[in-house]
C-alpha cells in the first residue's frame, strides 16, 4: 500500500514515525515538509515528539504565510522553503540526524553511493554544505547554493542530512537508501578498502523488452487444491518479508524472495513495491515462465526460475543485501563461515561470484548453488540463500549475517580463528554432511 494518496498530514506521520522507529533520528530531531500544489507547505511542528506524532499536530503554513495548526512550524522551516524555491522539481523534504550519516557529516565526507547498483540512482546526486546556525538565514543559503548543483540530498557539516524528492515516498527512499550506503560503508572499513562500481557497471539494467513479452501470457488454470496452497504460500511469505524488514536485512526497495508451490510455479516479490506495507496480492505467480498479467516480478526471477529448474530440493530462494556481510561482499575479504560449529553446518562453504556473473548470466549462479553450497555471494551485488523451506532459506541468511557482525565486531579486540580443518572433518562426520 503506498502513502502517496494519503492526506500531506497523515503522509508525514507516517513517515516520521517510520524514520524514528528505524532509529534515524530522535524525539526532537528532524523535521519533514510536503509542498501542495497550492503552494501551502505542510511541515511537522517544533518542539514536539517525534515519535508520537498525530495529525492535528502537523502544520500547515498557507502560500500567503498564514499559519494553520496548534503548534509552531519547525525552525527550519527557512531551508524547506529555500529547497521548493530553487529546485520546482520537488514538492517533499526530510531533514534527519540519523547516526550513520551525522558520522559522515563530522568528518566532511560523502557517503559512496557506487558500492552496489541501483544506489545512486535512488539516492541523485549528493552534496556537501558548509556549517551554519540551525535555524539560520546562512543555512538556508547554503542549502540554497547546494541544491543549484542539481543534488537529490545534502550533507549538512556537523548536522545532519536533507532529502528531497517529488514525492515523499521519492525522499524517504532516497534517505533510506543513503543512510544503507553510509552503514555499508562504514561496516566495510572494518575489514578492507571497499571497491566502487565504475559508471558503466553501476547502471541498474531493466529489461523492458522482456518485461512488455511476459505481460501478454496468462498462466494456465489452476485447481482448487493449488489455490489454497498458494494463498497459504502468500500469507507465509508476507508474514516474513515485513519481519526481514523489521529486523534491518532489508531496505524498503531490498529483498527478493520467491517460493515453490507444492503441485506447480513459484510465487516471487513485486519489483518497486515497498517491503514493509507488501501485500498478499502484490506477490507475483509464475508458472511455466509465464507470469500473472498485469503485475511485475523483481528484476531477478530468471534466476529463481534457474534455480527451481536445476535443483529440485529448493523450495525457497532469498536473495538480499544485509549490511554486514554485504561488507565482505563489497570488499576483497574472504568470509569464512567456520566461525561456531553450527555456522558451518547451516551455510558450508560459501562461493564468491564476481559482480558480471550476476548480469550477465543467471544460470552460472543457477549452477553455483546446490544442497552443499547452499548459499552463494556476488561480489558487490548480494547474498543468495536457498532453503527446502522459506523458513530455512531465512534461517540461513539470518546466521550468515549475524557471523559477519560477530567477524566485524572481533576486528578490534583480536584475531580471529576459524574452527580448525580436523574439527571441522569431524562436524562433517557426525552430522553426515
Ligand atoms: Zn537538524
Amino acid at each position: 500500500m503506498s502513502i502517496d494518496n494519503y492526506h500531506p498530514a497523515d503522509q508525514i506521520v507516517s513517515v516520521m514515525q517510520r524514520i524514528y522507529s528505524k532509529g534515524m533520528t530522535t524525539i526532537s530531531g528532524g523535521n519533514i515538509s510536503i509542498l501542495n500544489s497550492n503552494g501551502d507547505i505542510w511541515i511537522t511542528p517544533a518542539g514536539i515528539d517525534k515519535s508520537s506524532l498525530k495529525r492535528a499536530d502537523i502544520i500547515c503554513v498557507k502560500a500567503d504565510e498564514t499559519i494553520e495548526g496548534i503548534h509552531k512550524p519547525s525552525s527550519e522551516l527557512p531551508f524547506h522553503r529555500m529547497v521548493y524555491k530553487v529546485r520546482p522539481d520537488f514538492n517533499a523534504v526530510i531533514h534527519a540526524h540519523p547516526p550513520a550519516l551525522v558520522s559522515f557529516s563530522i568528518v566532511g565526507k560523502i557517503p559512496d553511493t557506487r558500492l552496489i547498483p541501483g544506489a545512486d540512482s535512488i539516492c541523485g546526486k549528493v552534496a556537501l554544505a558548509g556549517y551554519a546556525l540551525p535555524g539560520s538565514k546562512k543555512l538556508a543559503e547554503k542549502v540554497e547554493s547546494a541544491f543549484k548543483k542539481n543534488v537529490r540530498a545534502v550533507i549538512l557539516e556537523n548536522h545532519g542530512v536533507l532529502v528531497a524528492g517529488k514525492n515523499l515516498s521519492e525522499a524517504f527512499k532516497a534517505l533510506e537508501t543513503l543512510d544503507y550506503c553510509a552503514h555499508l560503508q562504514i561496516k566495510a572499513a572494518y575489514l578492507e578498502k571497499a571497491v566502487t562500481l565504475s559508471n558503466t557497471r553501476v547502471a541498474f539494467k531493466e529489461d523492458d523488452k522482456e518485461r512488455n513479452k511476459e505481460e501478454k501470457q496468462a498462466p494456465e488454470k489452476l485447481s482448487t487444491a493449488h489455490i489454497n496452497s498458494e494463498k497459504t504460500a502468500r500469507q507465509e511469505m508476507v508474514r516474513l518479508i515485513r519481519r526481514t524488514y523489521e529486523m534491518g536485512f532489508i531496505t524498503s526497495i531490498q529483498g527478493d524472495f520467491s517460493q515453490r508451490l507444492k503441485d506447480n510455479g513459484f510465487l516471487i516479490t513485486p519489483r518497486w513495491v515497498d517491503r514493509k506495507n507488501i501485500q498478499e496480492n502484490d506477490l507475483v505467480f509464475i508458472l511455466n515462465g509465464k507470469k500473472e498479467p498485469r503485475r511485475h516480478p523483481c528484476a531477478s526471477v530468471k534466476l529463481h526460475q534457474y534455480i527451481y529448474e536445476k535443483h529440485p530440493e529448493i523450495n525457497s530462494v532469498i536473495i538480499a543485501q544485509p549490511l554486514n556481510i554485504m561488507a565482505f561482499a563489497v570488499t576483497g575479504t574472504d568470509f569464512d563461515s567456520r566461525i561456531i560449529p553450527e555456522s558451518y553446518i547451516m551455510l558450508r562453504d560459501i562461493p564468491r561470484l564476481p559482480y558480471g556473473s550476476y548480469q550477465d548470466n543467471a544460470e552460472i549462479i543457477a549452477r553455483s548453488v546446490s544442497t552443499q553450497k547452499p548459499v552463494v555471494m556476488v561480489e558487490n551485488k548480494c547474498i543468495i540463500a536457498t532453503g527446502n523451506s522459506l523458513i530455512n532459506a531465512f534461517d540461513r541468511l539470518e546466521v550468515l549475517e549475524y557471523c559477519a557482525k560477530s567477524i566485524i565486531m572481533s576486528r578490534n579486540i583480536g584475531c580471529f580463528s576459524p574452527v580448525p580443518d580436523k574439527e571441522i572433518a569431524e562436524i562433517i562426520k557426525a552430522f553426515n554432511l
